[in-house]
């Protein structure tokens, strides 16, 4: 326990100027609190009293620190306002797509009758949420041009894994089954390569070179590399826009090709944001894609709890989804399962998708309207040519063309002096920004992906840029020390992510 001089100390070295001072001090574990001779969750036994609650007995203490409720209270609300989130500021993560909560969808998801309902509930009770989810399937069928929706699984990577799982259940059942390769370029996201490993499938890697997009040639390479027809290939992995924030200009060329070999072409959806509205998968040749509802329909991950990443198929694949899919039969409102669907993969988790996050998706969805939707690319895409055009002087720009929601710098002119990457990100949380996506793609050597989205005013950008430029121009002046003791205000500073990574420590133990 911290006595009176420790906290002191405490406050006098660890304040800081973004937030309020006094609050930012060390706070011990809950265990680290507790005194022997309080009692919080475990009241005293009476002296002499007979066990009135029956078996089984408790024949320990239950574990947990024996600390009062505002003990408890204070201790998360304080470590809460430690958390950097997208409701304290700018969050420029790429491939991540880190927009607000809006507070309607919030209201709406808390409403009594879809916050309070279970999954066991019969149908009968529950058609208002049927109804929310069926016409989410709807919106998604429309805005994908790919008719088969399935919300189930429950982030992005599950998708993927829905959405091949559907791709080799199609094979299987139209006696496919010798193919066993997945193409997939080297700038894939990586649980793309990770899903289609996780099937069973062998993975081939289209190289991308210095364009970041996938060529004709290559593609061809690596279709025909072991069969003059492609009758090995099974599918291919694309995320279009792809991780270097670029839109693949081949892309229906490329599906033609395939779809001739007899592969499926799965689109990794999680860049939907710059699409959305605009041009539909569907009409690209893309035959299943996932689509992360909380990055492009609000709900960012990190700021508002569970992911949810429903799968859109075309019409051929749509038998073999996973169960259930909400359904309509005599104006009422159904879960299909195996007997409606008899050629589905099945059932691939507990119950029916993140139901919260669908009511969120439908309420950002029908808040934009369809025109909004559009809007919503395009204000993404400006933001992220915009914040491009400002820094392609100061930073180098290994793609020097017009990007998508997203765009690349790297650190080659500055790494000579000895600042990189990292000390970027770590210098920005000084700042008091989240770092952007740094080290991705790993195609190109210092990334550094930054992607605004739609929902930042361009006042927020504008600082974004300004200390941006501040620090190539401290750099260029020499001024090169400081950027390797950043942050120097926050709780935490340079964290051993190494360590952090190899040799986690998930248990305390009071020994
Ligand atoms: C975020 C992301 C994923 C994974 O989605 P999760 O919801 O985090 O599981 C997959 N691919 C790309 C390109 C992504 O950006």
């Amino acid at each position: 326990m911290s006595n009176e001089l420790e906290i002191t100390q405490d406050i006098n070295n660890k304040f800081t100027a973004q937030q309020a001072r006094g609050l930012n001090y060390e706070e011990n574990l809950l265990w680290e609190k507790e005194r022997s001779d309080h009692s919080g969750v475990d009241l005293p036994v009476p002296e002499g009293s007979a066990v009135r609650t029956g078996l089984p007995e408790r024949t320990e203490d239950i574990g947990l620190p024996q600390v009062s409720e505002p003990q408890v209270v204070r201790h998360f609300v304080k470590m809460s306002t430690w958390n950097y989130s997208i409701d304290h500021g700018f969050f420029p993560l790429g491939s991540c797509t880190m927009k607000h909560n809006p507070r309607l969808s919030e209201k709406l998801a808390c409403l009594a009758g879809f916050a309070h309902i279970h999954p066991k509930q019969p149908e009968s009770t529950v058609q208002g949420a049927l109804k929310l989810m069926y016409e989410l399937q709807n919106w998604l069928a429309e805005l994908t041009a790919l008719p088969g929706v399935c919300l189930v699984p429950a982030a992005g990577a599950q998708g993927e894994l829905a959405g091949m799982m559907t791709i080799k259940r199609a094979h299987e059942l139209n006696n496919q089954s010798q193919r066993k390769i997945v193409l997939t370029p080297d700038s894939s996201h990586g649980t793309n390569p990770a899903t289609a490993v996780m099937c069973g499938y062998e993975l081939r890697v289209i190289s991308t070179k210095d364009t970041g997009r996938i060529s004709i040639e290559a593609f061809k390479e690596a279709l025909y590399a072991t069969s003059d027809d492609g009758s090995d290939i099974a599918g291919m992995m694309v995320t279009n826009p792809n991780t270097c924030g670029l839109f693949e200009t081949n892309i229906k060329e490329l599906a033609d090709l395939l779809h001739e070999a007899g592969g499926y072409f799965y689109c990794d959806g999680a860049n939907f944001n710059a699409l959305v509205g605009k041009i539909r998968p569907g009409d690209f040749g893309v035959d299943v894609m996932h689509v992360n509802l909380h990055k492009t329909f609000s709900t960012p991950h990190g700021g508002g709890g569970p992911g949810s990443g429903p799968i859109c198929t075309t019409v051929k694949l749509a038998p073999y989804m996973p169960v259930p899919v909400v359904g309509m039969k005599n104006d009422t409102y159904c879960l299909q399962w195996e007997e409606d669907r008899p050629e589905t993969l099945g059932r691939l988790k507990g119950f029916n998708g993140q139901f919260a996050i669908h009511v969120r998706a439908l309420s950002y969805m029908m808040s934009c309207g369809a025109n909004g939707l559009k809007q919503v690319a395009e204000d993404a895409v400006l933001s992220a040519n915009y914040i491009f055009s400002q820094l392609k002087d100061d930073f180098h720009a290994p793609y020097d063309a017009p990007c998508m929601h997203e765009c690349i710098i790297t650190d080659k002119i500055q790494k000579d002096t000895g600042v990189t990457t990292i000390d970027f990100a770590k210098a920005l949380c000084e700042y008091g920004f989240h770092p952007m996506t740094v080290y991705f793609p790993i195609v190109l050597s210092g990334t550094m992906l930054i992607e605004p989205t739609e929902t930042e005013s361009k006042e927020s950008i504008d600082r974004f840029i300004t200390v941006m430029k501040k620090f190539a121009e401290d750099i260029k002046s020499g001024d090169t020390e400081k950027f390797h003791s950043f942050p120097l205000s926050t709780p935490r500073k340079r964290l051993d992510e190494v360590i952090a990574a190899r040799n986690p420590v998930l248990r305390w133990s009071c020994n």
